[in-house]
């Protein structure tokens, strides 16, 4: 950027002159000053020096900003690659941040891991690693596939550490013997970041590894979304269908986009490159490597329904439509689902069975929606318990009563509840995880939505088919100590 800066100050100080009488001097130059005369219609370039000089000011600005603490650099999501003098002057940052974290009477593991995680994004480090010897931990970045070393940590340090990244990717915590893999999340001044995350025991502790996801953004495989096996097997069987629609519902932010990218990554790897994928979305939340995304602009008409239909002559094979909101959409995107294309979208809808209630609404033919749908997910997300601190706790009378109204008794196992700790920043909870409810259409379905039934009686003829309601999902988790009852009554009760 500082070297942008001086081209733009050495160009306009280069027009400075060419205004000046030395430019009488230079017939090449003065050409060119009538060539600008005549493109431009006026005399000579009056503009030019003032838009230099705006540029340099601009330049000037973002130079600056480029000069601004290690936080506000990783508040940027495009990773500018800095100079390897820039990287080292970020660096000495970092480790002072992170020695600030590591000193004291009650050195702060938290601290010291965000610190690294910033820092990391700040410099466009691909790992982090900590690396134990009898000496300390040595906490170093691989940018550009050099290491740098960013900081030294006492070897106490080491096992406060190694909790927070274990518990940040719900890891076993307990477990130091052996080598684990996983997953890690954190938001950090707005940005995400997030890192596959492996662990070694060694002589003098574990050693751990972040790897990170650039960007802080990947489209999740499908199993790694953490449904039930039951949901994600279902989920498989379904997108393996050679056409029909495929609707997602759920509240907002409740990961349906995600569930829906996911969805389409799968599609791209088990059918390889003789599929055609396009995406048309409102907005475009992630670039994908292996689709082609539209994005919808009403205002230059660029309607789903408008785009929908272009896009089909162009024959694709998997669409993936951002949500359907109105009639003609819906119409355009059953008659695709029944004419050999494989359709994934979000409608609004209580439940896996209340999106035929809402076509219907919308107005489109209840045949329509019976033969082209083949399922709906229906889903939320629980908040997972931290594992290093929840606590075994006997079920309130009240939580026992509510859930055997909704037709769920509790089983007599043991339940956890979140008390808060330093590892999860007293919060009870690190990471969220899907809750979903999977409906098949069948035959037997696919007769009741014809006939208009309503949404209660399609979702007992789903039950009686197989569909595992969200609730009993959600109890699984509690009863696998992954959530508490309370968080599951409050996502799906
Ligand atoms: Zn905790």
């Amino acid at each position: 950027m500082l070297v942008l800066a001086l081209l733009v100050a050495v160009a306009s100080a280069g027009l400075e002159l060419f205004r000046s009488d030395a430019v009488e001097a230079q017939p090449a130059l003065r050409s060119l000053e009538s060539l600008g005369a005549r493109a431009f219609g006026h005399g000579g370039w009056p503009w030019l020096p003032g838009l230099a000089g705006g540029l340099v000011v601009l330049a000037l600005i973002a130079s600056f900003v480029e000069m601004l603490p290690v936080a506000e650099v990783a508040r940027r999501r495009h990773f500018a690659r800095l100079t390897s003098a820039g990287v080292r002057e970020a660096l000495v940052e970092v480790k002072r941040r992170i020695e600030e974290h590591a000193s004291g009477t009650k050195p702060s593991a938290v601290g010291v891991l965000d610190e690294l995680l910033r820092g990391a994004v700040a410099v466009s480090a691909s790992d982090i690693h900590l690396s134990p010897s009898a000496g300390g931990v040595c906490a170093t970045y691989r940018v550009h596939g050099a290491i740098h070393e960013v900081a030294e940590l006492d070897l106490a340090m080491l096992p406060l550490l190694t909790t927070r990244v274990k518990v940040l990717a719900r890891l076993d915590i307990a477990m130091r013997g052996v080598p684990q893999d996983g997953r890690l999340v954190r938001a950090l001044d707005g940005v995400e970041i997030e890192a596959r995350v492996s662990t070694l025991p060694t002589e003098s502790g574990e050693r751990v590894v972040l790897r990170l996801v650039r960007g802080g953004v990947e489209v999740p495989d499908l199993l790694a979304l953490g449904f039930s096996t039951e949901i994600a097997a279902g989920l498989r069987e379904l997108l393996a269908k050679p056409q029909g629609l495929l609707f997602v519902t759920g509240p907002v932010g409740s990961g349906k986009t995600t569930t829906l990218y996911a969805a389409m990554k799968h599609v791209a790897e088990t059918r390889g490159r003789m599929s055609t994928l396009v995406t048309l979305e409102d907005p475009i939340e992630l670039e994908l490597a292996f689709a082609t995304q539209t994005q919808m602009n009403p205002r230059a008409g660029m309607t789903f329904a408008g785009t929908l239909r272009s896009v089909l002559r162009q024959d694709p094979n998997v669409l993936m439509l951002g949500e359907i909101r109105d009639r003609e959409t819906a119409e355009i995107a059953m008659q695709a689902g029944l004419t050999g294309h494989l359709i994934l979208t979000t409608v609004h809808g209580e439940g896996a069975a209340g999106p035929f209630a809402r076509l219907m609404e919308m107005g489109v033919e209840p045949f329509a929606v019976a033969s082209a749908t083949v399922g709906c997910l229906s889903q939320r997300l629980v908040r997972v318990l931290c594992v290093a601190c929840r606590r075994a706790a006997v079920p309130e009378p009240m939580f026992a009563e509510r859930f055997a109204r909704l037709g769920f008794p509790l089983p007599s196992v043991t339940f956890y509840e979140s008390v808060g700790c330093e590892h999860c920043e007293g919060q009870g909870y690190t990471g969220r995880a899907p809750l979903g409810e999977l409906l098949f259409v069948d035959a037997a379905l696919r007769q009741a939505i014809h006939t208009r039934v309503g949404t209660a009686e399609l979702d007992g003829l789903a039950r009686a088919a197989g569909m595992k309601p969200l609730l009993s999902d959600g109890l699984e988790r509690a009863c696998r100590g992954e959530t508490s009852l309370a968080e599951v009554l409050r996502v799906a009760g």
